[in-house]
């Protein structure tokens, strides 16, 4: 058995762990990397946020071209099979690995490929896919082991039409009709990807409304626009079983409902990546979603083991995972710039793509915080006029008192784009975090960051 000397070693290379990683050898660390794929990227860059990022966007120019009359004189509406859409995703992905593998080498991490597992809290122990076992002793270790979807014991996904968000990525044909179990976000973003193909979706949500931690009128509007995409939303349902046939999936449901479809997609819950670390030689305990928990500087309840990104839960997001990871090797190196990551924009990437940072209507009114509303209709705007993107809008929540930025809300064309705007101006300090900053600013025209200077005048002229 090889022996290996590090002062960080970090389990995963998605997100968490590359940040972890850089961070930690661009403070001079000796560091090395795990991971229990062949390649770099993590379950981000190969089955999660890359590859639905992709297909959502060659999707949506399908949508423009059959949608846009201009395109008309150039032929017909035409329809792709979802492994047309996938070779781009997949060229994506591997341009992805081919950077991430670039930094690595560059920042002088070594990487291994295969599973870690604790042999103790400073030996990890990688059998590698030739089955020959490295040693790795280290000073400080970072979990970023990830997630994967979760599976319920009485659902069969060996069956060849029922699916994870692991397993769509080698459907081989366009189904028909479709279930998606669970609302989440993941759900709805491969809902409006399938609908997009023209796949009629049945989205089964366990809820009352589609995510709920919304601002509500986006959340509505979500709802709206996927219904309009022929989208069948079915509400406050729990399936009893799930029921694999020759050639469909009928899902049987609590109410008495049985809905037959072509395939259905399994998008309910996640489960961190802990099972096969071995955490009991270090007296670490995963709860039962697997996850690890940790204090404000990522560290667990052993002294040298760190972890970060979607194996310590909230907000399980690829954003997120980058910067914990950073800020965890931030705490090991006694760089006091890191920090503990709760201000997180959220960006969803249905059609229409949602993306807000701070409060909604529903909290501030919870909170008895008295606020007003500016809003801008992309319809109105010169640039989505232009661009044919002319479904969304733009809301700041402000204090009507001291006209203080409280929440960004926006849904359409650059929706994750364009709340980076109000978020860099809700950080600054004193009174240049206020609305006015919108209106005493002059914007590009046409843009679609315009819309803060419509919403602005619109808030603004509310007050009395
Ligand atoms: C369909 C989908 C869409 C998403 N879209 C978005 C989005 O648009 N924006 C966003 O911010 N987030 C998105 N996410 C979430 C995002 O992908 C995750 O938050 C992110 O991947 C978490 O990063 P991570 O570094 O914690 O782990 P991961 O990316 O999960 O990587 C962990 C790595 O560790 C490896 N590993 C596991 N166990 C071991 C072991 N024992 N030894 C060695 N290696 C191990 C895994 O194989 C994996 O390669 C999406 C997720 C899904 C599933």
């Amino acid at each position: 058995m090889a022996v290996y000397n590090y002062d960080v070693v970090v389990l995963g290379s998605g997100p968490a762990g590359e940040g972890a990683a850089m961070s930690a050898a661009k403070s001079g660390r000796k560091v090395a990397v795990v991971d229990s794929r062949k390649l770099v990227g993590g379950n981000c860059t190969h089955l999660g946020t890359i590859p639905s990022k992709a297909l959502r966007h060659s999707v949506r120019q399908i949508l423009q071209f059959n949608t846009n009359p201009m395109f008309r004189q150039i032929g017909e509406p035409r329809w792709f099979s979802f492994p047309d859409v996938l070779k781009s995703a997949e060229l994506v992905i591997d341009k992805q690995v081919a950077s991430r593998t670039g930094y690595y080498a560059r920042n002088r991490v070594d990487v291994f490929f295969g599973t870690a597992s604790f042999a103790d809290e400073h030996t990890i122990e990688v059998v590698t896919h030739n089955g020959v076992v490295e040693k790795l002793v280290t000073k400080q270790v970072v979990v970023a082991t990830g997630s994967r979807p979760y599976r319920p014991a009485d659902v069969d996904f060996s069956h060849p039409r029922i699916y994870d968000s692991d397993t769509i990525l080698n459907l081989s044909h366009t189904p028909r009709r479709m279930i998606i179990y669970g609302a989440g976000v993941i759900g709805c973003e491969y809902a409006s990807i399938f609908s997009g193909l023209g796949v009629l979706v049945d989205l089964i949500d366990n809820r009352d409304q589609l995510l709920s931690f919304l601002d509500d009128e986006i959340s509505d509007a979500l709802s709206y626009h996927l219904r309009n995409n022929n989208v069948l939303i079915r509400h406050n349902e729990e399936y009893e079983r799930i029921e694999g046939q020759d050639h469909g999936v009928v899902l049987h449901l609590k109410s008495g409902k049985k809905i037959k479809a072509d395939a259905l997609l399994w998008c309910n819950g996640r489960t961190g990546n802990t099972d096969k670390l071995a955490l009991e030689n270090v007296g670490i305990e995963a709860n039962g979603r697997g996850q690890i928990a940790v204090d404000q500087h990522y560290r667990t309840s052993v002294a040298n083991i760190y972890a970060a990104g979607d194996v310590i839960g909230w907000p399980s997001l690829a954003s997120a995972a980058y910067d914990q990871g950073r800020s965890a090797a931030g705490s090991i190196v006694e760089d006091d710039s890191w920090h503990f990551i709760n201000d997180v924009p959220t960006g969803i990437y249905t059609i229409p793509e949602i993306s807000s940072i701070g409060k909604n209507e529903q909290e501030l009114t919870k909170e008895k915080i008295p606020y007003e509303v500016g809003k801008a209709f992309f319809k109105s705007m010169a640039r989505a006029q232009i661009s044919n993107e002319r479904v969304g809008m733009l809301k700041i929540l402000f204090h009507r008192e001291t006209l203080q930025i409280l929440g960004v809300h926006c849904f359409g064309y650059q929706a994750s784009e364009i709340v980076h705007i109000g978020q860099a101006i809700m950080n600054q300090k004193g009174e240049a975090n206020t609305i006015k900053y919108f209106i005493n600013t002059t914007f590009n025209y046409p843009t679609m960051a315009e819309a803060y200077r419509v919403a602005a005048f619109d808030g603004l002229n509310r007050l009395f």
